[in-house]
Order: C-alpha cells, then structure tokens, then sequence
C-alpha cells in the first residue's frame, strides 16, 4: 500500500461511505466528491408525483435521488445524492449463496465466501440489518407469495421475510441513535408506508447518511454534494489531480475544482466508475489502464412483474418484505409501491396470454393497494461490455447467453400469485413490447482478479499499473449475484479497506 494521507473518495453510495468513515478512523484526510445534492428526510417526496424530487435530469430542473438511462440493450436505474443507492433502495440485505463466489468471474486465489463472511457481519451490524416483521393474514401479499411458494414443492421451504436495513421500533416514534451508542443519529419506527424508494421521510431506512456517512463527518471527513467528476491525472512524483464540474446545475459548466490527492478511491457506482475509467483512457490520462475495462457488465439478470387484482390489499409494510426461490438460481421477492402510485400503472403491459381479461382489469384506480410487484433475480452467467461512444458510455452484448427481458421462473410464480388472488399478471412494456432488458443493480466492469489482461483491480482492490488508485464498488463485482447487491459492494469495500494501514 503506497502511502499518503490526503485521499479523495469519488462517490458517496455504499462503497464509497465505507471508504470516508474507515479511511477517516485510520487518520487520512478525507474528502468526498459527490455529484447529486445533499438531503435531509423531509427533502425526499411524499408520492411519485413529485418528480423533481425522484429524478434526476437536471437539465429539466429535476435534482432527485434517481437516474434513468436508456441505452439500446439495456435500461439501468441507479442512485444519485449524498448516501448514493441507499436513498433510493428498498433496504434490502440479502447474502448470496456460498456457490456464487465459485462461478466464473471470482478470482480463484481468494476463498471470498469464507474472506468475507465476518466483513458481512461487520456490514449488518453498521446498517441495522433485520429481518422484516410481516404483516399477519393470508391474504396480504405476503400470505400469497407465500401460499405460492408452499403449492410449488421443495420451493415452499425457501419462503421467508426479507432481511433489511430498516429501524423497526415502534412506529413513527422517534428514539434517540439505537445502533452507535449515541454517536448516529435519531431514528423513527417505520410506519409501513412502502415509501422507501421515494427516499423515506419518516427516517426509518437506513440509509447511509445514517451511519457510515454520519460517522465519517463526525471524525472530520469532508463530503462536498454537486461535485462530479471528470477526469484524474496522476502527478509527477506521485498522486493525483482530480477535475471536476459542479453537478446539478440548468445549464452544465465547464469547470469547477480541482482537488490534490496522495490516493484517490473510485466509488462512482457501476455506472460512474467504469464511464469516469472509459474518459481517462480516451483523454490519454491512464496508460496502461487494463484492457478489461468495461468487461463483464451485468444486470444481475433482473426482470420486474406485476399482478393486480381489484378484490385484492396488498398489505402494508416496507418496500421489499418477503421472498421465495423460483428455482436453484432465481430469487422472487414481494415489492409494493404504496398509495398515489397510480402513474405507475401507464408502464404496465398485459403477460403474453393474459390478453384481453388483463386489458379489462387494468390496475389504475387503487394500483398501490391493489398491486403487487415481483422483482425476480437469477444467478447465471452472461454479461455485457460498457464502451465510450461520442463521450457517453454505450453497453454491447458480451459472447454467450443474452441478458433477459423475461424470465420463464418468475412469470410461473407471477401466474400463481394471480391465480390465487383473481388477478391478472403484468410486465413492464420495456421488457415485454420492446424485449429491453432492465436493471437497478447494474454490477461489474472493472473486475476484481490478479491478472491484469482480465482483472481491473488487483485482490486488494488497487487498480494494475496505478497501486494508489482503487476502486471499491458495484463495478469489481464480477459476476451476477441473483440477489440485491448493496450488502455484498458493503462488505467487499470493509474487506479491502481493513487493509489499509494507520496513515
Ligand atoms: C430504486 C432502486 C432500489 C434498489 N434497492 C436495492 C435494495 O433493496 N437492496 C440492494 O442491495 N440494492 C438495491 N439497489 C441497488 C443498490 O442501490 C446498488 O447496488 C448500490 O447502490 C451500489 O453501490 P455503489 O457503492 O456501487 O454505488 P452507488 O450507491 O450507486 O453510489 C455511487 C455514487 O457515485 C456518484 N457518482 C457517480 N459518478 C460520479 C462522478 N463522476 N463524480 C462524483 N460522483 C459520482 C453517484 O451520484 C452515486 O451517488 C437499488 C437500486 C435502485 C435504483
């Protein structure tokens, strides 16, 4: 490990607030350059309406917690603000499977599930991981998905509550910090509002503006919101300069700060990171940046499903409350949207064979309540390959399997689910018209491995031929997980920076 106290952390999600309160308890001067805005709890919007405070497109004024882009083989969702994913994630903390640290793409000189295994605890206990306290009735979604999972065979077994960072005391009370010893903030009891994806005013999530972000302040570590970065040029002698522009602003300018550091950490999402590496080889200022880059971008195989049923209550609760497998490698949990969702309902496209009944039945009057959305992940190989094109980042498919706009498993356990409430099953007119595939848990493009020729970053997450840059998010991932990603970009950014020595 080359030494220097200054370090810049690129990115504020998961990877980078486990870089800013580590690196700050080591005694390095930390600054965090994040490109979306700053928010308190009650900044985040009470109902989807309030696009502005969802989405970010700043050139059409809206500064929110979540960017959409379109790209022709892929639709990707990913976080943006101070806290990254976690403002607008449903909280939830899922382990993959010991098997899926054996399949393709996991450097073989690591025993990662047993390496990790105590830094997954490590990431549990800092974000308040607990199991989700279901409401009671066979007739919530939660009761259907699990009547679903017992009719299916051995399936059955696999129906549990899901795991998330969420406060469950008592609900809409606030309590003093219940996690820190006082050191974290005030928390509230989760009230059921499904809002979480909005961003959660109640202050019930977890988000990491409430633990590892809240922490690194305290101990002095600087985080600057609507801060994007460009570009990195290593200085002669050693460290870097890092460009930057403001973000968020109506009309974008050229210049803004440009920051000194002895080490720089990459935590720009899958996305930002892999589009940041893409700019820096065009501009010539990386030499020797591994040819790897941009290999092995995954979707983590997602396909989101939903049924609706004018008899049929939901329930209320978190974002993401339960969960079955499908089959060995496809992962169905339980999402609802909560009330005032209904614009929600112009995406939905009937399932091929659900025809004309589905038409009819068309979910918009009640369609939070009333509506059960089913997010589906499936642990198999195949992937993509990120490239600049005309400035922008473009995503071509790899060799080998196609990522899926459906999938087969899940639109069973969809029909089952409908079955079982007189309901109809939905896509989303992306995947089912248009065959697009989606994903909010895009993965990879700098993966993690000894050799240079097929590994971005070496095992200790130092980027090859430049061991003062390191990377610590969703893009050293190297291959698709099944599951929700955020605890494992947790406990992979805990491992690598316990590394690290005192500065
Ligand atoms: C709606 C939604 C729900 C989700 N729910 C879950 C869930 O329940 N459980 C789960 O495990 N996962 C969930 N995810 C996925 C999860 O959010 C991501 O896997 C996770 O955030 C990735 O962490 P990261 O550290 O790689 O980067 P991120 O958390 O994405 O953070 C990257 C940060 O870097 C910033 N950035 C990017 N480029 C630059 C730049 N050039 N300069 C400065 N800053 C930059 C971004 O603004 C962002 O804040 C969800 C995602 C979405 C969109």
């Amino acid at each position: 490990m080359a030494a220097g106290g200054e370090v810049v952390v690129v990115g504020s999600g998961f990877g980078g607030a486990v870089a800013a309160l580590r690196l700050a308890e080591k005694g390095y001067r930390v600054t965090v350059l994040e490109a979306g805005r700053r928010f308190a709890d009650a900044d985040f919007a009470d109902s989807p309406w309030q696009a502005h405070r969802v989405l970010w497109a700043p050139r059409l004024g809206l500064t929110g917690i979540v960017r959409v882009r379109v790209r022709r083989h892929l639709l990707a969702l990913t976080g943006i603000g101070v806290g990254g994913g976690s403002l607008a994630y449903a909280g939830v903390h899922h382990r993959p499977a010991a098997e899926v640290f054996r399949r393709p793409g996991w450097d073989r000189t690591v025993d990662w599930a047993a390496e990790l295994a105590p830094f997954y605890a490590l990431a549990e206990r800092m974000m308040g991981t607990a199991p989700v306290p279901l409401p009671a009735g066979a007739d919530t979604g939660d009761g259907v998905l699990g009547r679903v999972a017992a009719d299916g065979g051995p399936a059955g077994a696999s129906f549990r509550p899901v795991r998330a960072g969420v406060y469950f005391g008592a609900p809409g009370r606030p309590v003093p910090d219940p996690y820190f010893a006082g050191r974290g903030p005030e928390r509230t009891g989760c009230t059921g509002c499904a809002r979480c994806v909005l961003g959660c005013r109640v202050g019930a999530k977890n988000t990491l503006m409430k633990n590892y972000l809240h922490l690194a302040e305290r101990l002095g570590a600087r985080i600057r919101p609507l801060t994007s970065v460009i570009g990195l040029v290593p200085r002669p002698g050693g460290g870097w300069l890092v460009r930057t522009v403001p973000g968020g602003a109506l009309v974008p300018r050229r210049r803004g700060a440009t920051f000194r550091a002895d080490q720089v950490v990459l935590a720009a999402g899958a996305w930002g990171t892999a589009e940041l590496l893409h700019r820096c080889r065009a501009a010539g200022t990386l030499p020797g940046l591994s040819a790897a880059l941009g290999s092995r971008t995954l979707t983590n195989r997602e396909v989101l499903l939903a049924v609706s049923a004018p008899g049929f209550d939901v329930g209320p609760g978190v974002a993401v409350s339960s969960e079955l497998r499908a089959d060995d490698v496809t992962l169905v949990q339980l999402c609802r949207v909560g009330g005032g969702s209904h614009p929600l309902a112009a995406l939905l496209c009937p399932l091929p064979g659900g025809g004309a009944r589905a038409l009819r039945r068309w979910p918009v009057r009640h369609f939070g309540g009333r509506t059960a959305l089913l997010l589906a992940m499936e642990a198999r190989e195949s992937a993509l390959t990120s490239r600049l094109r005309h400035g922008r980042l473009v995503l071509v498919p790899a060799d080998g399997p196609r990522e899926p706009a459906r999938l087969p498993a899940a639109e069973a356990a969809a029909r089952s689910f409908a079955e079982r409430v007189a309901g109809s099953a939905y896509g989303w007119w992306w995947n089912t018209l248009l065959g697009l595939p989606f994903t909010a848990h895009l993965l990879g493009g700098c993966p993690i491995g000894t050799d240079p020729s097929t590994g971005v970053v070496d095992t200790g997450h130092r980027v090859h031929g430049h061991p003062t840059l390191h990377i610590t998010d969703a893009s050293v991932v190297p291959a698709n997980l099944g599951c929700n990603p955020a605890l494992t970009v947790t406990a992979l950014a805990e491992r690598a920076f316990a590394a690290w020595p005192a500065a």
